[in-house]
């Protein structure tokens, strides 16, 4: 006996009045791509329910994760059809009975269709008195060890008693592009994690400083990526050298400064990129004063050199708590490989801490800007991934 459909609840895009189906849509697309190598028969809407009909072999743990990957999704839970009558409705419920062992358990009865000869409450009392009787065990309205529901629907009858939850937040596609800027540190992946989460489509672009040192930064970026898309699918990611860059600002930059200006030239190079692949707005995973780069004031010279929006989703977020989160979707054993980042490279333990944007600027003019970024872009290389 195996669940024969998944039910999905939306979170909140099911508030979203009149563009709720371009939200239920890209749900639906979404699910389709993230089980389309899984035993899954098709995957139907209907109201505000999204339905997965599952194949006999299906394995349930593994199309619950890939469904809770899936952001924009509140709940589910696998169901048992029967027909719609109280008798199919008890002989599934002993086989179920049979498999779980309990003390306290309740009914919860729902009829989104109301054709049915029995009210929700009848139903509870009916089905309570025959579990009682048939295991044993005691009613209980609140913390039950087993809660049973039952949904009566229009040509059938759903039974489950196990519930997932979802991420929520909204279907990735519905939020516009953005490039964000990925190092292989704790921060920024949580950042991108975020963004993904509030339905936006994500570019990411690592800077290096191979072959000043070795490739264990781009190697952390490529694992993170893959990590990251089993919530986006089809994901980009490029690859820009800041050595040369780097090589020409230590000569020209005294040491507290330098940080600030690889900031300003990753910054500016990501803008040009996104600009060129239709993204509007950058992400960073600053957190405020978080380290001396992340001053106020640093966040403000950093800003100045673009135009286009950065966001910063971890701003206000403790160390702690993005560890903490990082450790929930899979990024923080990555992030911890020890690995040469090219923000190391030539910087003092100490840089400035209150840059003002027209001192970066001068020694900004004192290098061959355009040319440098120009040069970057151009090396440039774009890796992609697909999930499943
Ligand atoms: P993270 O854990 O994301 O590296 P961090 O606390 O180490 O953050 P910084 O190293 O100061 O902070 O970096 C601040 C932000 O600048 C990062 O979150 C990221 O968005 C960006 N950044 C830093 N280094 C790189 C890099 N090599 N490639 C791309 N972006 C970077
Ligand atoms: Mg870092």
């Amino acid at each position: 006996m195996n669940p024969t459909t998944i039910l999905v609840k939306f979170h909140e895009t099911a508030l979203k009045g009149r563009n709720r189906h371009i939200f239920i849509n890209r749900i639906l697309d979404n699910l389709r791509v993230a089980t389309k190598d899984l035993p899954v028969k098709n995957i139907w809407h209907k109201r505000l329910i999204i339905g997965l009909s599952l194949h006999e072999e299906a394995k349930i743990p593994e199309i619950a994760k890939r469904i809770t990957n899936c952001f924009g999704i509140a709940k589910f839970y696998p169901v048992y059809e029967v027909e719609k009558n109280l008798e199919s409705t008890l002989n599934l419920l002993k086989e179920i009975l049979e498999q779980t062992k309990f003390d306290t358990f309740r009914i919860t009865a729902k009829r989104p269709s109301k054709n049915f000869n029995l009210t929700s409450d009848e139903i509870n009392r009916k089905v309570g008195t025959f579990v009682e009787e048939f295991t044993n065990s005691k009613v209980q309205l609140k913390n039950p060890d087993l809660e049973i529901f039952i949904e009566v629907m229009d040509n059938n009858i759903f039974i489950h008693t196990e519930e997932f939850k979802g991420f929520g937040g909204m279907p990735v596609g519905v939020s516009g592009r953005a490039m964000a800027l990925m190092s292989g540190g704790i921060d920024s992946p949580v950042a991108i994690w975020q963004m993904l989460k509030r339905g936006t489509t994500v570019d990411m672009l690592h800077f290096h400083s191979y072959p000043l040192v070795d490739k264990s930064s781009i190697e952390k970026a490529f694992d993170l990526a893959k990590i990251l898309n089993q919530h986006q699918y089809n994901s980009k990611l490029f690859l820009a050298p800041l050595s040369k860059i780097q090589q020409k600002i230590i000569v020209e930059v005294p040491p507290e400064y330098r940080v600030l200006l690889y900031r300003r030239f990753m910054i500016r190079i990501a803008e040009k990129l996104a600009i060129h692949k239709k993204s509007i707005a950058l992400i960073t995973g600053e957190s405020l004063a978080q380290v001396a780069s992340q001053t106020l004031e640093n966040i403000a010279a950093i800003d100045a050199a673009v135009k286009m929006p950065i966001l910063r989703p971890l701003i206000g977020t403790n160390k702690d708590e993005i560890i903490e989160h990082s450790k929930r979707i899979g990024t923080f054993d990555i992030s911890i490989r020890p690995d040469q980042d090219c923000c190391s490279l030539f910087v003092p333990k100490h840089p400035i801490t209150a840059a003002k944007a027209e001192i970066l600027e001068s020694f900004e003019n004192s290098l061959p800007m355009k040319e440098m970024i120009e040069s970057s872009i151009e090396q440039t290389t774009e890796e992609k991934f697909i999930y499943p």
